[in-house]
């Protein structure tokens, strides 16, 4: 409940979206379809979320560019032309521009305004939010947008601050073109952006040390321009190609092999894999035998083709065994996919350091030291990840009915209704919100899943004069325990990432938990929308 009365200057929206990337922007085109008035906040500068913000070197889609753009307008799909596979940042963010402009929809979008509270005011039913700024707004219904993987997180170590050179954490990549040339680099972090950085800018700079804790599976992008012909193909397919999308767990143009590992010959085995390895794409994750993520033995198998290739490709035999993973067998964390990472590490202006062996002890005025060395850097890049999925949350005070924090709700693991809503919070949709199946998914088929049921609601509500919706406690629980359940047997719940919750550079993000839908987006799907023909069975409407 708000204590103060409402400000006279406060602006009261039908709906506001924190947030202005892929959801945010189509989130913000079907309200306006449905006739509300919305406000989009958007903490940057510009649109684009996550391809604003992420500009370092080597960013790009793991996706299939044409799998990625949204679907919701034919007039669109044949207007824009991607030029590779899988398209770099700087042309993704033209995209989301584009769609922008396009659409006229920045004109109900305020950038430079980060949401630093959202409360809910039981009086009135309605959201208000208050901007870093004090400028507060209110609206019936609030939906935050605010991307899985936004809330960028630096190492706790002592002396960050201290050190003189340039440093940049890869999230807050400026937007000012970076000079390598000569200079001394060092790279903390090897997850899917560190290992994008390492292999773009190695070429590029003086010297490069790359300080690992943990290896990663990496398996190659194989990227290439798209050709003319292909583009009329691609451009001539889209219907056909968006229902194939709807077809896979994970919404890719993959589809998962039906057979086991051991029902095939081993010579069909390798053959089958080395034609994975070859093949552009996350097919080697996405589209191995069925059995390759839940069969220790099989992915133990897997695993060893993989580590092969490492060796192979890495001419000193001690580095090569350095970046193969020992922990964790491949696709149990998300599989950064590569183009010459390995071979960054045979130049001699690169080498490797393995802070699990002699940890980062502190940044220093003039580079780092590791228990047992020194380093000198003119640069040091950040490339250490994100308080995924459930951060992005708890850096807005989001308080619900009778004042209860999501944040002291969420303390031992979110509670969620179809990762979309939470007891609690009448009136607060969560587009991309933990325990939605969204952040395993080729994003934004998953997010225009979303976006439309949270339009579908929204209009349900204003056709029949519902001020107020909530889910009961009862189907929290059910869903909440419906994750818990899919997630059994999965070789990657047993395995730290941010996937499980992990992360050593935020207290007390120290327990794996799960924070995924596991069942696939098809039958996400269904759920979702046996709820809304049910009359949004689950939730109370008033
Ligand atoms: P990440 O996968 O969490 O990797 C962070 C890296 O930094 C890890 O190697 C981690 O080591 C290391 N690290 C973190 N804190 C550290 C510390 N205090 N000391 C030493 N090392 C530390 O983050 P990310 O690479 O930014 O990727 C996150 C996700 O973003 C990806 O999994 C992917 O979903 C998405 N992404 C997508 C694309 C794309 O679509 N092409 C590209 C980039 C990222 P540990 O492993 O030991 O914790």
């Amino acid at each position: 409940m708000l204590d103060a009365p409402i400000a006279s200057q406060t602006k009261v929206y039908d709906a506001i979206i924190i947030g202005a990337g892929i959801a945010g922007i189509y989130q913000l085109y079907r309200l306006r379809e449905l006739g509300l008035s919305v406000r989009v906040f958007e903490t940057g500068s510009d649109v684009g979320g996550t391809w604003y913000w992420n500009r370092y070197p080597g960013a790009r889609f793991d996706s299939e560019s044409y799998t990625y753009g949204y679907s919701f307008s034919e007039e669109l799909l044949q207007d824009w032309s991607w030029s590779e596979h899988f398209s770099a940042q700087p042309e993704t963010l033209r995209y989301l521009n584009h769609v922008a402009d396009r659409f006229d929809l920045r004109r109900d979008i305020q950038c430079n305004s980060r949401v630093s509270s959202a409360t809910f005011d039981d009086a009135t039913n309605q959201w208000e939010i208050a901007l870093d700024t004090g400028e507060t707004h209110r609206a019936r219904f609030l939906i935050t947008a605010i991307g899985p993987l936004s809330a960028d997180t630096m190492p706790r170590l002592a002396g960050v601050a201290d050190f003189k050179g340039q440093s940049f954490h890869t999230y807050r990549w400026p937007k000012e073109p970076v000079d390598f040339t000569g200079k001394r680099v060092a790279v903390i972090g090897t997850g899917a952006t560190g290992v994008q950085v390492i292999q773009t800018i190695a070429p590029l700079v003086g010297h490069l040390t790359v300080f690992q804790r943990t290896p990663n599976w990496c398996t190659p992008l194989n990227n290439r321009p798209i050709s003319d012909e292909e583009q009329r193909q691609i451009k001539g397919s889209y219907p056909e190609l968006f229902a194939l999308l709807r077809t896979t767990p994970g919404c890719y143009v993959h589809n998962v092999d039906p057979r086991g590992t051991f029902e095939v010959t081993e010579a069909e085995r390798e053959a089958f894999w080395e034609q994975r390895y070859l093949e552009p794409g996350f097919g080697i994750w996405q589209a191995n035998f069925h059995d390759m993520l839940t069969d220790p033995k099989a992915n133990a198998l897997f695993s060893d083709f993989v580590a092969r290739k490492i060796r192979q490709r890495v001419t000193d035999p001690a580095v090569a065994e350095m970046l193969i993973p020992k922990c964790h067998g491949f696709g149990t964390r998300r599989v950064p996919q590569e183009t010459r990472y390995y071979e960054a590490f045979n130049q001699p202006n690169v080498n490797l350091v393995d802070i699990k062996a002699t940890p980062l002890e502190r940044i220093t005025e003039t580079g780092i030291k590791t228990s047992d060395a020194s380093y000198e850097f003119d640069m040091i890049i950040y490339a250490t990840g994100f308080d995924a999925i459930t951060g992005a949350f708890s850096r807005i005070e989001v308080r619900g009915a009778g004042g209860q924090r999501l944040k002291d709700k969420w303390a031992d693991g979110p509670k969620t209704f179809l990762g979309l809503q939470s007891a609690g919070f009448p009136n607060m949709l969560t587009i991309v919100g933990p325990h939605n199946a969204s952040t395993r998914c080729n994003i934004p088929r998953c997010i225009e899943q979303n976006v439309d049921w949270v339009t579908d609601l929204l209009r349900h509500t204003r056709d029949n004069g519902i001020t107020r919706f909530e889910t009961t406690p009862e189907a929290e629980a059910d869903w909440t325990r419906h994750i818990d359940e899919l997630a059994e047997g999965m070789l990657y719940t047993q395995i730290d990432s941010w996937a499980t919750g992990i992360n050593s550079n935020v207290e007390g993000k120290n327990v794996r938990r799960i924070l995924q839908y596991q069942g696939g987006a098809p039958a996400y799907r269904e759920k979702c929308d046996a709820v809304a023909a049910a009359g949004y069975a689950g939730m109370v409407l008033e």
